[in-house]
């Protein structure tokens, strides 16, 4: 039997139910997490796992209509994120007669975007269902919808329909997380945190401040009870880089020989750790850097 997976995320205006749609497909464990404002990049908020599927739900920045230079900026990493994904659930609110100029704003966005979206109209609970055949109709000629899915996130008991929907357009992947993982935000947090840490005790003057970093990747194996996980160490200066490095690459086998044991110790399964090390000039300087580090202003 095949299994499938992939990347979900949800995107929409603010307050048309984004959150509570997650906290619908996956139950009230998530709900902490999911109101807790994320700006990593690919924040994973949810992972929900069946005999012969997995669906992760991730995060992305929110598309809203640019006010400078940096909101483009934002715009453009946001829609480059949603190609990264297999799927994008669009959620517009039933209520509204006709899209909004937030609705049309991010539909001009989806257009250029590669992975497949569906069109899920929220709170019809609110509604008459006469309403729902025009906005159906308005929305169809704006863009074309690999689905198109009414629901109440509120009121529905479960999300039946749009999973399999879902399921219908998912490739066939291996399991990334665990079945009981709901979520790997926690520990691919601490995880970085821990290899930043022994480098803060490992590696002496100025160079541990300028260091920061990213778990890239966080994944337990098909075969085995093992994670792997992939981190970025980013540094200032190339000197700085060659001191992580050290001599022959002693240093930064020491700090992963260490960080692994920790992580092992928190995660309690085998972990195999994969770093590198990397030179961003002034990237505490850089918007950018420090989103993808999960600093937040
Ligand atoms: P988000 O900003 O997109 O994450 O929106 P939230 O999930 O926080 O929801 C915003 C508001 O809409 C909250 O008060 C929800 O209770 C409400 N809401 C969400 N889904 C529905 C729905 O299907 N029906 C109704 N009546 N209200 C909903
Ligand atoms: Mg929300």
């Amino acid at each position: 039997m095949s299994f499938k997976s992939g990347f979900i995320s949800i995107v929409g205006r603010p307050n048309v139910g984004k959150s509570t749609l997650l906290n619908n497909i996956t139950g009230e464990k998530i709900a902490i997490m999911s109101d807790k404002p994320q700006t990593t990049r690919n924040t994973i908020k949810a992972v929900i796992t069946g005999d012969e599927h997995q669906i992760v739900f991730i995060d992305t920045p929110g598309i809203h209509k640019p006010k400078n230079k940096l909101g483009d900026f934002m715009v453009n990493i946001a829609v480059e994120t949603l190609n990264e994904v297999d799927v994008v659930l669009f959620l517009v609110e039933a209520q509204n007669l006709k899209p909004g100029p937030g609705d049309l704003f991010i539909v001009e966005q989806l257009k250029n975007v590669k992975s497949k979206v569906f069109l899920v109209i929220n709170k019809i609970d609110l509604i008459d269902k006469s309403q729902l055949l025009p906005l159906i109709s308005a929305y169809k000629d704006l863009m074309n919808f690999e689905a198109l899915i009414p629901i109440s996130a509120l009121k529905d008991e479960k999300q039946d329909p749009l999973i399999s929907e879902i399921l219908k357009v998912l490739p066939e992947g291996p399991k990334y997380f665990p079945e009981d993982m709901m979520t790997d935000q926690p520990e691919k947090l601490i995880a970085a945190e821990l290899i930043r840490e022994k480098i803060l005790h490992l590696v002496s003057d100025e160079v541990p401040h300028g260091v920061g970093v990213e778990v890239i990747s966080f994944k337990q194996r098909d075969d085995k009870d093992i994670i792997n996980i992939q981190a970025n160490i980013y540094c200032e200066k190339d000197t700085h880089k060659g001191i992580l490095i050290g001599k022959g690459g002693s240093m930064l086998k020491r700090i992963g020989s260490l960080s692994r044991t920790e992580i092992e110790n928190l995660l309690g399964i085998q972990v195999f750790l994969e770093l590198w090390v990397k030179v961003k000039p002034d990237w505490r300087n850089s918007e950018q850097m420090l989103k993808v580090l999960g600093y937040r202003k």
